[in-house]
């Protein structure tokens, strides 16, 4: 590794106290080591001090696209060699950087945003590093999902990280249907050209009754973040045309027991009975007036069995 050649600060010197009890033992010996960096997902400041000092003094730093990360480290005042790894070049370029690191590099590993091989590539370098004998040493800090989920006030203690979802259509909906009945939070990469065609489709396969968080551009100027039902989704975004631009994590309720077991028997029986003469939304409101049951909850629960295909709906239900 390279002597600190700029302005790694106290997180320079606090990492290089740090390294005799870190991963030396772990490594062959003479072998350098790779860092897995985490950068910022927008706001340039949002990386760790011990992540500067690291891709200060790292030999080499790969990167996904090296202007982006040149801007970044022009941004901390850092000066590094860098190097391109890309999905499309990681397999050659493992082999060379490994070969480095055997001989004594350290190279730190950065995507574009966020966590590198989360959704990003990089996973391939750390394999062949790790099989390699060359201590991997993570270098925590943003992560786009985990920035949404920690805002989207969904009260649910586990949660399944998807990432994108396919492109095409009939894979998209594959895919759907495999989660459907799956009880945990979860937690979607999308980009703004498809995010329309994504709620719909996830609208259509997991039921419209079921929470979702779009959270749009985090750490960014127009960050914003709205919670409605998936039935509700697609019409918001719609409405107007800056809703459907730039970064999208998409976080949707789980597969619930809840609006069924929180529901009275009674509000259910009459429920049901509305719900074969009535049109869905209009059946809610008046089981709610006749049990004094929630409307939401029993409105929910009407969309539930709707989309279970337990009642066949009237033609303003389709929706
Ligand atoms: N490795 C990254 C991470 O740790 O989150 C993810 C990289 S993936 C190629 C890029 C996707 O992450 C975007 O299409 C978007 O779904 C999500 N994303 C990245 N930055 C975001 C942001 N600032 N706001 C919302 N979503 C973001």
């Amino acid at each position: 590794m390279k002597q600190h050649h700029n302005s790694g600060g106290k997180g320079a010197q606090a990492e290089s106290r740090r390294e005799p009890q870190g991963h030396g033992e772990q490594a062959s010996e003479g072998a350098g080591k790779l860092y897995v960096v985490a950068t910022p997902i927008g706001n340039l400041a949002d990386i760790s001090a011990r992540a500067l000092a690291i891709l200060a003094r790292a030999d080499l730093i790969a990167a996904e696209d090296t202007r982006n990360t040149a801007h970044l480290l022009a941004h901390h005042g850092i000066r590094a060699k860098l190097v391109a790894l890309h999905e499309h070049n990681e397999m050659q370029r493992a082999a060379e950087l490994v070969a480095r690191m055997a001989a004594g590099a350290s190279i730190a590993l950065v995507s574009d945003a966020g966590t590198p091989a989360i959704s990003d590539p990089g996973a391939l370098l750390v394999a062949r590093a790790r099989a390699a004998g060359i201590a991997v040493c993570p270098i925590p800090g943003a992560n786009a999902a985990i920035a949404a989920l920690s805002a989207a006030g969904l009260a649910a203690p586990h949660f399944l990280f998807y990432g994108f979802l396919p492109v095409k259509p009939a894979a998209r909906r594959a895919e759907l249907e495999r989660l459907r009945e799956f009880p945990y939070v979860l937690v979607f990469y999308e980009a703004p050209h498809r995010v329309v065609e994504c709620v719909a489709a996830l609208a259509a396969v997991l039921g419209g009754a079921r929470e979702i968080v779009i959270a749009r551009e985090l750490t960014k100027v127009f960050e914003s973040m709205h919670s409605c039902t998936l039935d509700q989704a697609e019409a918001w975004l719609a409405a107007d045309a800056n809703r459907q631009r730039g970064e999208f994590v998409l976080i949707v309720s789980g597969a619930r027991a809840e609006a069924q077991e929180g529901l009275p028997a009674e509000a259910e029986r009459v429920l049901r009975l509305l719900l074969a003469q009535l049109p869905l939304k209009q059946a809610a409101a008046l089981a709610a007036a006749i049990t004094g049951a929630r409307r939401n909850e029993l409105y929910a629960r009407a969309l539930a069995l709707r989309d279970a295909g337990e009642f066949a709906g009237t033609a303003s239900d389709k929706g």
